[in-house]
């Protein structure tokens, strides 16, 4: 069932989605080579409770992995896709490019972001990545409005990837979102005709979440049970909004 929010609960879902952006802009501030994920995770964690805020994250109990996620941000690295973690021994280095995913509950409402940034200066076709998943993100956002429907989101995503000679991943996919982190519907970067293709209404929330590989859209996760990553090594970017539909069209929660 998909859980329908109403203006009051929007409104909650606000306030911790502007939350993540402006932890997610303090993120981006800091990046720069010889920063470490660690030193990302200790900033976001601090904001997280100082705005009394829980982290979505830290303590998420995941039935694929069967562990709990110890951290409030996954910090994924190059080739690494979605859900690594942060670490002390891991300092950025110019050139690369780093995903950072982080989620709160505020007030009972979750929010969820992500956004992919570059270390430095970049190669021109990381480059290219990040501004192709950008744009994916935005056009699959611009079909958020009521008597839409899901494929339309999806369509927009995959469509927008494949043209630009990209691949998506499919292992991993965007999600409903509300007083739980992980709703329904699932919000594949793909349209999936196995799937449900239910009319967007207003009050649905959705957490778009574009997954790119520069090379093959193959993943595999690492030994340490959460890492995925590109299984022929090439960059991965992501970059995620909480986009809530309205009568007005799309109100995108995780940016002011
Ligand atoms: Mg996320
Ligand atoms: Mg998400």
């Amino acid at each position: 069932m998909i859980v329908r929010k109403s203006a009051a609960e929007l409104e909650k879902m606000r306030r911790s989605g502007l939350l993540v952006w402006e932890i997610l802009g303090k993120l981006a501030s800091m990046i720069e080579a010889g920063v470490t994920t660690l030193d990302l995770e200790v900033v976001a964690e601090r904001m997280i409770r100082d705005a009394g805020a829980k982290p979505a994250f830290k303590g998420y109990y995941s039935a694929a992995v069967g562990a709990r996620f110890g951290f409030v941000l996954c910090t994924s690295v190059n080739e690494e896709i979605v859900h690594g973690m942060p670490s002390a021994k891991r300092a950025l280095r110019k050139g690369d490019i780093i995903s950072i995913d982080t989620g709160v509950q505020l007030d009972g409402y979750f929010g969820d972001s992500a956004v992919t940034i570059p270390v430095g200066e970049i190669s021109p076709e990381a480059k290219r990545l990040l501004d192709v998943t950008r744009e994916s993100l935005e056009l699959a956002i611009d079909q958020v409005r009521p008597g839409k429907r899901l494929f339309d989101v999806c369509g927009a995503v995959e469509r927008c990837v494949v043209s630009n000679g990209f691949s998506v991943v499919r292992e991993f996919v965007g999600h409903g979102i509300g007083t739980q982190l992980h709703e329904e519907p699932q919000v594949p970067n793909y349209v999936d005709r196995r799937n449900e293709n239910p009319r967007l209404k207003e009050g649905m929330v959705l957490a778009i979440e574009p997954m790119v590989n520069a090379g093959k859209p193959d993943s595999r996760v690492l030994a340490d049970k959460w890492t995925a990553v590109t299984r022929d090594g090439s960059y991965s970017a992501h970059f995620e909004h909480c986009v809530a539909v309205t009568p007005n069209g799309p109100w995108v929660l995780t940016r002011p």
